[in-house]
């Protein structure tokens, strides 16, 4: 199942063709990677498929639906969530409480819909409890549970950060650049929790990446961009052979 398509996607600036008609195809249940030099059009994609920039040209389409002229709460709401929208960590709350109250999707659920489904809504409740435990056994906070969130090390908050984002209930979670700055040990480790996230609840993830490290040994598939064109795409150890690939990045260091 294809969980999100881009068509001939296309984003100018200023005469700068930032995205240049680039066709992607992220798989349910991949960690898909996007790679390329500094300017070569990762983050303004990701802006035009998360709905930040409309497209000067092409189609988004997510789950099979045309989401190419939602906005980006709207996306958001259908289950395609970029990180940076939900970063607010309450220092003064519990990891816990941080979780509780982090922004769910809205489902479109009417107030008389909710109370009518009371039992439901104990269930989903439960449901939701059980999530949250579930996911903070998986983020290795268990024990931080309830640690005011202002207590946490950086790396715990970047986990905690993760978790946020997941507490949505994304179908594909954005990550633009999610180990940067970030120690090789922990860098592996948030790594280990997306393959964990991708295998045991069904996650999608498309994921921009400079540290190649981490791009070779757990991305599923990958894509390279270089002056807004899709160069390339392939398994790892197939793009790091690939001679247009190196020329890309030999040409910018
Ligand atoms: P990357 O994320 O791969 O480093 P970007 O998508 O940020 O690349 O940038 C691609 C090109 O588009 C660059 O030339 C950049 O200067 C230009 N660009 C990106 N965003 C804007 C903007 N909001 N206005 C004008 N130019 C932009
Ligand atoms: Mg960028």
């Amino acid at each position: 199942m294809d969980t999100l398509i881009t068509k001939r996607l296309s984003k100018n600036f200023g005469g700068i063709k930032a995205v240049d008609e680039v066709s992607i195809t992220v798989k349910k249940k991949t960690i898909t990677a996007l790679i390329g030099p500094n300017g070569s059009g990762k983050t303004t994609l990701f802006n035009l498929i998360s709905g930040f920039y409309e497209p000067d040209n092409g189609k988004v389409l997510f789950l099979n639906k045309d989401i190419t002229n939602l906005n980006s709460h709207q996306i958001a709401n259908q289950g395609l969530v970029r990180t940076f929208q939900i970063v607010k960590i309450f220092r003064n709350l519990s990891v816990l409480e941080n979780m509780l109250v982090a922004p769910k999707r809205d489902y479109g659920d009417s107030f008389i819909k909710t109370i009518t489904n009371f039992k439901k809504s104990i269930k989903e409740e439960k449901e939701a409890y059980d999530y949250t435990n579930d996911l903070l056994n998986l983020l290795e906070l268990s024990h931080l549970k309830d640690e005011y969130a202002g207590n946490l090390s950086g790396g715990q908050l970047k986990l905690l950060s993760l978790g946020l984002a997941l507490m949505r209930d994304p179908e594909i979670l954005l990550l633009d650049e999610p180990v940067a700055g970030v120690n090789p040990t922990l860098a592996n480790k948030i790594f280990d929790i997306l393959i964990n996230c991708r295998d045991n609840f069904n996650k999608t993830f498309f994921i921009i990446e400079h540290n190649m490290d981490v791009v070779l040994d757990f991305s599923d598939l990958i894509y390279v961009m270089n002056r807004g064109k899709i160069i390339a795409e392939g398994p790892p150890k197939e793009i790091f052979s690939n001679r247009g690939v190196i020329d890309a990045y030999l040409g910018v260091d």
